[in-house]
């Protein structure tokens, strides 16, 4: 978590990456209808911006950008959420009036809900001057949602349990990637039930095991990395938008040394040798038209921060 820098006319700006998942290992449905996770989470230089700035006594959305209009401004938006949370716990009456300016791609897998949620909690912490810890920040971001808490920290990190409990991870190097957002969204919940359905046939199994991948990490060795990434929910995904099957195979054609659905999907990554390459690789798939838009981004970058 980055500590305040600075704030003028008494509001606060926060940046936050969305996250990534170099390894997604989905474990049995547990009793309380959460999976286990085995889970490398690492955050990715595709940032929503949040200002929140003082106001008598209600809390307020606006929103611009990415999916503006489709996405309510009420509690049922994380980032409100999170906000009226943080004054619920830390008996504050004040009133904030949040802007969301969102870059990161709706219900993508990317976690864009998680991330406002993350910057809205380090916003009116600061904002109010409320002096939560990094672990009450920790233990109401938890309760958020099982993304929030890495969405707070960045970086990379060993996510287990259901994703919210975090172990540091060694990390060198940065990684470079194109970043394909596809026409549509997959609802996180519905790609979870798809997993549980291939699995009652047989189809598919818990991927628990990261020491390959947490070597590449260490290395940064790009060849390595791409051998090791791999995501249990893929193949749900693309069984739930079978259009995603060409967006991977033409970044291979194109010369990615891996391609990867993000998270739940159906934002894909390209894993490329370096910038340049990126650079190349997200020219050619644009030419491709494979893809709603094409980024191209770096990893690991930090979490949640105020910027002023
Ligand atoms: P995850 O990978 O964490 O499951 P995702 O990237 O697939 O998330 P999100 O963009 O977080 O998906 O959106 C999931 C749902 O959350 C959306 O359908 C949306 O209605 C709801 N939501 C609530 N608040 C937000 C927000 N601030 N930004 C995006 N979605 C939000």
């Amino acid at each position: 978590m980055t500590e305040a820098l600075a704030y003028t006319d008494g509001a606060v700006h926060v940046r936050v990456p969305a996250k990534i998942n170099l390894h997604l290992g989905i474990g049995p449905l547990r009793e309380d209808g959460y999976h286990d996770l085995t889970t490398v989470f690492e955050s990715i230089s595709l940032y929503d911006e949040l200002t929140a700035t003082p106001v008598e006594d209600t809390l307020t959305l606006t929103i611009e950008g990415e999916g503006a209009d489709t996405l309510p401004t009420d509690r049922r938006n994380l980032a409100l959420l999170a906000a009226a949370e943080l004054a619920a716990y830390a008996g504050i009456d004040a009133g904030a009036h949040l802007h969301l300016t969102k870059r990161i791609p709706i219900a993508g897998g990317l976690a864009g809900g998680s991330a406002d949620a993350a910057a809205a909690l380090i916003a009116c912490n600061t904002l109010w001057d409320a002096g939560l810890t990094p672990a009450e920040l920790d233990k109401l971001a938890a309760a958020l949602g099982s993304d929030v808490p890495f969405c707070l920290h960045g970086g990379t990190a060993l996510g287990t349990g259901r994703g919210e409990q975090l172990h540091p991870v060694l990390s060198m190097g940065t990684r470079h990637w194109v970043v394909a957002t596809a026409d549509g969204e997959l609802s996180t919940p519905a790609v979870y039930r798809e997993v549980d359905r291939l699995r009652a046939l047989g189809d598919g199994e818990y991927h628990d095991n990261v020491d390959a991948l947490l070597a590449a990490i260490r290395t940064s060795d790009p060849d390595a990395m791409a051998t090791a990434l791999h995501n249990d929910m893929q193949a749900a995904a693309v069984g739930l938008m079978p259009s995603l099957k060409d967006t991977l195979q033409a970044g291979i054609d194109e010369g990615a040394l891996a391609a990867l659905v993000s998270g739940s999907g159906p934002t894909c990554l390209f894993l490329a040798r370096d910038e340049r390459h990126a650079g190349v690789l997200a020219k050619r798939l644009t030419l491709r038209r494979v893809a709603r838009a094409v980024h191209v981004a770096e990893s690991p970058v930090g979490g949640a921060g105020v910027v002023g």
